[in-house]
């Protein structure tokens, strides 16, 4: 086995690990597909209009104001 070990496994997760090549694609695919999703523009410019970041959106903003 030459399963890169760098901290993440634990447990019994090793043992699923004997597919996971196969997992990992999936797993790759769930997350790029959920990465493009994230990157695709949503509207126009995917920009915060609560401060200039454009790490992110209004609506994931840390300086939302929580609901109170
Ligand atoms: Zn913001």
């Amino acid at each position: 086995m030459y399963i890169a070990k760098g901290g993440v496994l634990s447990g019994g997760e090793g043992a699923s690990w004997a597919s996971a090549a196969e997992e990992g694609a999936a797993v790759a695919a769930a997350e790029g597909a959920a990465a493009a999703a994230a990157e695709r523009p949503q509207r126009a410019l995917r920009k915060c209009s609560m401060c200039p970041s454009i790490e992110h959106t209004a609506r994931t903003c840390p300086r939302r104001q929580p609901t109170s």
